[in-house]
């Protein structure tokens, strides 16, 4: 089952029909029925795969609870919000199925006294400041364990495909991997002076919070993009990228024994930066509500209506983004650096499945977790991020389904 049907639940859709021989069926739900249902009448001319079609309300548990036992899936692809996964979680539990995600857990309202008190202890425990982190999810550890469940965390591409290239990486070369940087690199033009490729919401909210990386065994925060780099990026060039927090830092930082730093970059270009400054002093970005003429407006989600739907900028997206790793560590003695990426082209992903290469490049690997949970290939029970797992099904699967990678060694290096 999957629940979300945006831009990147539409490419993971698309795939799954695609692998019609592990997905036989498949239910599409969310809180417009329709959309689900547009989705369902233009894949099923082309699979094999059973499409079935809800609508399903992922803030309230009881409605996919009911659900999930309507229709029995395997697992629940969430590929909704990143304010839903406890809910699909719980859910999840109490009907007794995996889950797999794409995005840490994020509270909608951060206002909320309840959640603050917790942010608010957690900011001055770890020392990062972002309204994300995993600790709610990592509790639910022993419960999924118990129920004999897997909970798959971070399938998408950045957390996800970098997290299995460190697990990639640690296995086949390195005996320890010291320094990880990872390099998001969009090179993708859509022609529009200011758009988001994913969740304009999700998207603002990352990129205009605090930077910060983990280095010898606790964080370091920074300003918001107080930290440049250029790098020449293969296939797509020279490009100015900042330094972000972002999540897999933080699974990475506990699950790679001996990482000394792990950094995150994003390429952003000056029309984008100048605009997101400009909306955040007006406050656009806020997530607080005001009242407007009588009702109730959230800055933000105005501002998503404004924006052009991410999901309308596949036809006119050319361009081609890198995603990748820089690791350097040590192997037989002997210091060692190499780099792993995959380059998508924009125009070739949406002549493929109707999207952008933002959304294919997380779609695709959330299909393929769900692919490794459905069949079995990783099984181990509890609450995983993707990077605890055997990397080689899902390397071998990225290159099989539209995401092939390289592994370069002695690259060139982030200052
Ligand atoms: P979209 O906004 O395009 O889609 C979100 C979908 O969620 C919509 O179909 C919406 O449908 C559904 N949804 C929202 N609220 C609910 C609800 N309460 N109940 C049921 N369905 C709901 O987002 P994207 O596709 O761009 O992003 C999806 C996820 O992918 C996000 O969590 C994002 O953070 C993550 N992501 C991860 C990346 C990675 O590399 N790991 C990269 C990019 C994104 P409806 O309105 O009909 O309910």
């Amino acid at each position: 089952m999957i629940i979300g049907c945006g831009g990147v639940a539409s490419v993971a859709i698309n795939k799954c029909c695609q692998n019609s021989e592990v997905f036989t069926d498949i239910m599409i739900a969310s809180r417009t029925k329709s959309k689900c249902d547009a989705l369902k009448e233009k894949l099923e001319k082309t699979t094999k795969t059973n499409i079935t079609t809800a609508k399903v309300d992922a803030d309230n548990k009881e409605e996919l609870v009911k659900l999930i036992n309507s229709y029995k899936p395997d697992a629940v692809l969430n590929v909704a919000l990143p304010y839903q996964d406890l809910t699909i979680m719980d859910a999840c539990l109490e009907a007794g199925v995996n889950y797999i995600d794409t995005a840490n857990y994020e509270a909608e309202d951060t206002n909320d006294p309840k959640w603050r008190e917790i942010y608010e202890k957690r900011c001055k425990e770890k020392g990062f400041t972002a309204y994300f982190d995993y600790s709610w999810q990592w509790a639910y550890q022993e419960k999924f364990k118990n129920k004999n469940l897997t909970a798959l965390l971070g399938s998408g591409f950045d957390p996800g495909v970098t997290s299995v290239f460190s697990a990639y990486a640690l296995k086949h070369y390195f005996d320890e991997i010291h320094y990880i940087d990872i390099l998001d690199c969009n090179g993708g033009d859509h022609g529009y002076p200011f758009a988001t490729n994913f969740n304009p919401e999700i998207n603002l909210r990352e990129v205009s919070a605090n930077g910060s990386y983990w280095e010898n065994g606790h964080w370091v925060e920074t300003k918001p993009m107080e930290i440049k780099r250029e790098y020449n990026f293969p296939k797509v060039g020279k490009k100015d990228m900042y330094l972000l927090h972002h999540e897999e830092i933080e699974s990475l930082a506990k699950n790679i024994p001996g990482v000394k730093r792990i950094r995150f970059f994003m390429t952003f270009g000056e029309s984008y930066l100048t605009h997101m400054k400009c909306l955040e002093n007006v406050g656009m970005l806020s997530t607080s509500p005001i009242n407007f003429e009588g009702k109730e407006i959230v800055p933000i989600q105005f501002l998503k209506a404004l924006l052009p739907d991410p999901a309308s900028l596949g036809p006119r997206t050319i361009g081609k983004t890198n995603i990748g790793c820089i690791f350097k560590g040590i192997k037989n003695g002997k210091e060692k650096t190499i780099y792993i990426y995959n380059v998508c082209d924009h125009q070739e992903c949406y002549k493929e499945v109707g999207s952008q290469a933002i959304s294919y490049t997380t779609g695709v690997p959330a299909m393929i977790g769900s692919m490794l949970v459905v069949n079995g290939l990783w099984n181990k029970k509890g609450v995983f991020n993707v990077e605890e797992f055997d990397p080689d099904p899902f390397m071998e699967a990225l290159n099989k389904w539209g995401l092939p990678w390289v592994v370069c060694e002695n690259p060139e290096e982030v200052e």
